[in-house]
């Protein structure tokens, strides 16, 4: 009977030895970190300077509410899509310029917006955008004419909108340039399927080791405090900051903001400061559900090369719509395809601001498969990593929920960068 406590006790410490031995082992075989590469070195697909980088998630996408597009004939799509959850629907509207007058366009917003939730009564949210269609060339190309978000709760107050009332409904927003400016850069929208990893850095071989030098260093140690770049979080414990770039997408924010509400987690949202500008509504909806705001230029270009004064321009007017929808600074930036300069650093720092780059791209942007996206994401969550995923990726809706859940189970707490850096 005196035996007992010790066997035990020493049960109890070979399963301790077990759990930690195991845990060795899973973590010896998380993948190496990307280093950053050298531009010289080699990009796969190398755009030129102001180049749109391509947004995620390539051509893919939903299924149609066929009912609507045979019935209104400016509805160019209408796409419907779900989290396992909920159910949204988007519209995508092309109007010659002779019908694009503000009554006439909320006239076919508003039928396309009725029509939807009576074709489909389980719609939890629909999303109109309005595009002239002499000018329309995709996602990426010129900002669109109008654009609204109609919860079902809320259909009756859109279709009483008025073009003298439409101030007064927030989920809706009238471009105010007319006609549009010129886009920077334009060369309409391209679908590469170029993978955002690893960070690339255009400057001398030695500076690109000075990177790769500070890369590891924030692996070992986490970064230091005022650093201007943001590698990796502290390594020490299991937390780990949750990026999504390219928001926001009008038929993909309410899901993944309702995949994250039931989750209970906050993450750093990357935007592109046009879309942002186009679906403010959204960009709300993140910040008052505590998610964090961080800064992916205005137009999506890549920045090596480009003068000092675009480059600020992309970072700071991008800036100036966060803190205006938000009433917050952003304080993290991350360059489009994780290209950078010394002059991009140098820039971003003078706006007050860190350049943060990523631990782990599972690849959500060429759509790889849910199954294998879900485990590379689980493969590589390592303490301090920072996970790179794509507001805009159909897969990762998909697997979102249980990612959630499984990194949990491992121990892992996932949240916003800026939470990552205090823990
Ligand atoms: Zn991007």
């Amino acid at each position: 009977m005196v035996r007992r406590p010790i066997i035990i006790a020493l049960a109890a410490t070979i399963l301790a030895l077990g759990g930690y031995v195991g845990w060795r082992l899973r973590s010896s075989t998380t993948p190496p970190l990307p280093l950053v590469r050298s531009a010289t070195a080699g990009a796969p697909e190398s755009l030129p300077p102001g180049a749109r980088q391509p947004v995620a998630p390539g051509d893919r996408h939903a299924p149609p509410l066929p009912q609507i597009a045979n019935q209104i004939p400016q509805v160019r799509t209408f796409e419907f899509t779900s989290n396992g959850f909920i159910e949204v629907a988007h519209a995508l509207i092309l109007v010659r310029k002779a019908d694009s007058g503000m009554d006439r366009i909320l006239q076919i917003a508003q039928s396309s917006a009725r029509q939807a939730f009576a074709a489909r009564p389980s719609l939890a949210e629909v999303d109109v955008s309005v595009y002239r269609a002499e000018d329309y060339a995709g996602f990426g190309g010129p900002s669109p004419l109008f654009t609204a978000s109609v919860p079902s709760s809320r259909l009756a107050e859109f279709l009483a909108v008025t073009a003298a009332s439409a101030g007064d409904y927030d989920r809706l927003w009238v471009n105010p340039a007319e006609p549009l400016p010129p886009q920077r850069h334009a060369t309409g929208e391209t679908h590469l399927g170029v993978p955002e990893a690893p960070p690339t850095f255009a400057g001398s071989p030695s500076e690109v080791q000075m990177q790769q030098r500070l890369q590891l260093q924030h692996q070992r140690r986490g970064p230091s405090p005022g650093s201007a770049v943001y590698f990796h979080g502290p390594p020490n414990n299991r937390v780990v900051a949750l990026t999504f770039d390219d928001a926001v997408h009008p038929m993909y924010a309410p899901l993944l903001l309702d995949v994250l509400r039931r989750g209970g987690t906050q993450a750093t949202f990357f935007i592109i400061g046009r879309n942002a500008e186009a679906y403010p509504y959204f960009v709300r909806d993140l910040a008052r559900g505590g998610h964090e705001i961080g800064n992916h230029t205005y137009h999506h270009v890549r920045l090596t090369n480009l003068p000092e004064a675009v480059v600020r321009d992309e970072i700071q007017r991008t800036n100036t719509l966060i803190e205006d929808l938000t009433g917050r600074r952003a304080r993290y930036f991350r360059p489009p395809g994780g290209e950078y300069s010394p002059l991009v650093l140098t820039v971003a720092q003078s706006l007050g601001m860190v350049t943060a780059f990523w631990t782990d791209d599972p690849g959500d942007f060429n759509n790889p498969g849910g199954t294998v996206l879900e485990t590379r994401t689980l493969a590589h969550l390592r303490p301090g990593g920072i996970v790179l995923l794509h507001d805009s990726a159909p897969e990762t809706i998909g697997i979102l929920a249980e990612f959630l859940r499984d990194a949990r189970a491992r121990g892992f707490h996932l949240t916003t960068l800026d939470n990552q850096g205090r823990k």
